[in-house]
């Protein structure tokens, strides 16, 4: 039987349509600088960014009475607009059946390391409850006629807790969250890309006190230099999809990780990204996983001649240990180092970055059935490894051709694709093995405080993410912190101020509009595009996620002699339209040697491979095998289990980074927490104050 959805219902989980949002009100205030008068905003919080993250914070700040100002770079940019798989995923405590248990889940999201594990248990706890004002807002997550929201496994998930929309979950929750955004009257400044975030010190403490933006909206005066005055910052401006030539993110993800370095924010895991297969940049940035592969398309290179490999037959020993392992990315799709061990999965990353190394392109093809592999025998539904056959069969996907069988389970999947110009019922998928997300990011407290006072940060840029996180783990985790700064914030009472900038912000502010002005004055400056290039071709080369330990110093030299070059020198920018272009690579500058200053400490203290990196070293203790003998060039570092136990803390000197291990926060005692004796300290407001306990 095959799954019969009119096209509408199809289009309708496909071709998403976005809210119309009217822009904010242009500035009641102004504020001088120098001889220049630029407007001033004024808000108790400001929210850099409008992804589901960016906009769950708004909304339940707003829902709280604080008075909040959204400004976004683009309003239905990034990646949770943008991006997607063939069912991207949302993990949460599983609620159908026989429901879940809170400390497992904690215990799953954290299973890697590195992750605090009080923050696991408030993701884990805060799950059900940010699902359950999605579907309020009107997601529509699917059920079973008892109300239980269907469930599936996915990426690190042993028990199945991950549910979806289809391709464009994260955008259909961004359309719920921004319905209810213009419902609430939030103000948003659509195109305003924040450059720098003013700080001060008060009572002897470094706070948060604004930013200073450009309004692409109206850039007829002084380059559209806003300032922005507040009491607190919800950094909420995603991962650094710009980071790397071979990415999966959309274009434009210049991520919140450079702002934070300048304003002396503390960073946290920033060795820590995911990598796997997906469409290209180049073309239409979409993950490969879940149906894409269990259907077992044919997976084959192309050389520059035309010609075409079944390089996998390379790999593997048998026909089904190769289609079994393909089948297997459905739900281990990010790279990890031990899956190329034992004719795992990841195996099949390695074997395409190795084409990828050949000059010769990779496709997967839906049209026709795997060839035969090293043992020569013909693909057949009847030859599969037990987990792979028992899926198919659950799900009625036994159909003749890896189409048909896509067509049965995820028709979504094919449409997905039809949207974008690519008929997969005709053409083979070029892909690659890319970066898709950033784990580590700015160290926070489990309220998602920063290090700076008053600026907070969820979604994608907290460091929260620890090494493994479940598929969908990264979509929760930006509600349940969108919800819990709200309450933060909304504990302290904070209200708009009043009082003029302090001299000390006109100056910062007069310094960072002279970097602009420096730029299109300069002749002598470093060429964006080319310090882009450098950038991203250093980050995939030596930073992805076959990491060359030898390469890394070199690596780290590079782009410390890079940002030296850019701090000095400066860019040299051609028109006023430019401009912003100066401060994103600025920052990403910043980020790049941020990550490899983390990864080149992270090696030299005798760190091995985790998460989505193998860190390759002729001393390594573990080398894949394959069926064509073992693959010397790829021995690598295995992971010492005790590195799992700490974080690593970067911070900004004005000249490098200083780097610190840090211990992980444990949890409390759960059985000291009883309902008459703790009731009272959330009626007082005991439970929000930084150094409460439960006793
Ligand atoms: C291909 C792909 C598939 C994925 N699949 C899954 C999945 O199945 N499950 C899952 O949990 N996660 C998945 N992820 C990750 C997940 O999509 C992201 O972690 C999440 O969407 C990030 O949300 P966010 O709100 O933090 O950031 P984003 O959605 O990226 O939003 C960032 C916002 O900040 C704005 N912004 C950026 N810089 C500035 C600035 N300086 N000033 C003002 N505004 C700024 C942008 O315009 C944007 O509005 C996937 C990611 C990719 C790339």
């Amino acid at each position: 039987m095959s799954i019969d959805v009119p096209q509408d219902i199809l289009d309708e989980l496909t071709d998403v349509p976005m809210p119309k949002v009217t822009a904010a009100e242009t500035a009641k205030d102004s504020c001088q600088i120098g001889d220049m008068t630029l407007p001033l905003y004024r808000c108790g919080t400001l929210v850099i960014g409008s992804g589901a993250a960016g906009l769950r914070a708004a909304v339940e700040l707003h829902r709280r009475d604080q008075s909040v100002l959204i400004a976004s770079m683009a309003l239905y940019g990034g990646t949770s607009a943008c991006s997607g798989s063939d069912k991207q995923t949302l993990h949460t405590a599983g609620t159908s059946n026989h429901g879940d248990d809170f400390k497992s889940l904690a215990h799953a999201l954290g299973v890697g390391g590195c992750m605090d594990l009080d923050s696991a248990y408030i993701e884990a706890v805060g799950s059900l409850h940010t699902l359950a004002g999605l579907q309020y807002l009107g997601l529509p997550l699917p059920v079973d006629r008892f109300g239980a929201v269907l469930r599936y496994q996915t990426d690190h998930d042993d028990v199945g807790r991950a549910t979806s929309c289809g391709p464009r979950t994260s955008r259909l929750m961004v359309q719920v969250l921004a319905r209810e955004a213009v419902r609430l009257h939030i103000p948003v400044l659509r195109k305003c890309e924040v450059v720098r975030l003013l700080v001060e010190e008060i009572a002897g403490k470094r706070q948060v006190v604004g930013a200073l933006a450009i309004d692409l909206e109206h850039r007829e005066h002084h380059f559209g230099f806003i300032v922005i005055h507040c009491a607190n910052v919800v950094l909420a401006n995603g991962g650094p999809g710009e980071l790397y030539r071979d990415s999966v993110y959309p274009a434009h993800c210049y991520g919140g990780l450079g702002l934070a370095i300048e304003a002396g924010i503390e960073l946290t895991n920033l060795t820590e990204s995911q990598f796997g297969i997906g469409t290209r940049r180049s073309e239409f940035p979409w993950n490969l996983s879940g149906t894409y592969v269990q259907v077992m398309p044919y997976v084959f290179s192309r050389d520059a001649a035309g010609k075409e490999y079944n390089f996998l037959a390379e790999y593997y020993r048998t026909t089904r240990e190769l289609v079994s392992n393909v089948f297997r990315k459905g739900y281990q799709w990010p790279f990890h180092a031990t899956r190329m061990l034992n004719f795992g999965s990841s195996l099949v990353d390695l074997a395409i970055a190795i084409e990828a190394r050949r000059g010769r392109t990779v496709f997967l093809d839906f049209n026709r059935n795997p060839l035969p592999g090293a043992d020569g025998r013909a693909f057949s539904l009847g030859e599969l490894d037990a987990d792979v056959a028992a899926y198919l069969n659950n799900n009625e996907a036994c159909q003749e051709l890896p189409i048909e069988r896509l067509r049965h389970m995820n028709p979504l999947a094919i449409e997905l694709y039809r949207m974008h110009g690519h008929d997969l019922t005709k053409d083979p998928l070029p892909f690659n093995v890319n970066n898709q997300h950033m784990n580590g990011g700015v160290a926070v407290d489990i309220w998602n405080e920063s290090s700076l006072a008053g600026c907070f940060a969820v979604g994608e840029v907290a460091g929260t993410h620890g090494v493994t996180r479940p598929g969908g783990a990264a979509l929760n985790a930006g509600q349940v912190s969108g919800v819990r700064v709200a309450e933060q914030i909304a504990s302290r009472k904070t209200a708009p101020p009043t009082h003029s900038m302090t001299a000390n912000s006109v100056a910062e502010i007069a310094r960072t509009m002279a970097i602009a002005t420096h730029a299109l004055a300069n002749t002598d400056g470093l060429d964006i595009a080319q310090t882009r290039d450098a950038i991203q071709a250093r980050m995939s080369d030596y930073a992805g996620f076959l990491c060359e330990i030898a390469e890394v110093p070199r690596a780290y030299a590079e782009a410390q002699a890079l940002r030296t070059d850019v701090l000095q020198r400066g860019f040299s920018c051609t028109r006023p339209a430019q401009l912003i272009e100066v401060f994103r690579w600025r920052h990403l500058v910043l980020a790049s040697e941020a990550v490899l200053a983390a990864l080149n400490y992270y090696i030299n203290q005798g760190g091995g491979s985790r998460g989505a990196r193998a860190y390759l070293s002729k001393d390594g203790t573990q080398v894949p095998d394959s069926q064509r003998g073992v693959l010397e060039d790829y021995r690598f570092r295995e992971e010492r289990t005790a590195d799992r136990e700490y974080k690593l803390v970067l911070r900004w000197l004005g000249d490098g980074f200083s780097i610190e291990q840090r211990a992980l926060r444990q949890m409390e005692d759960l059985g000291r927490i009883f309902f008459e004796k703790n009731w009272s300290f959330y009626l007082t407001g005991s439970v929000y104050q930084k150094n409460f306990q439960h006793r």
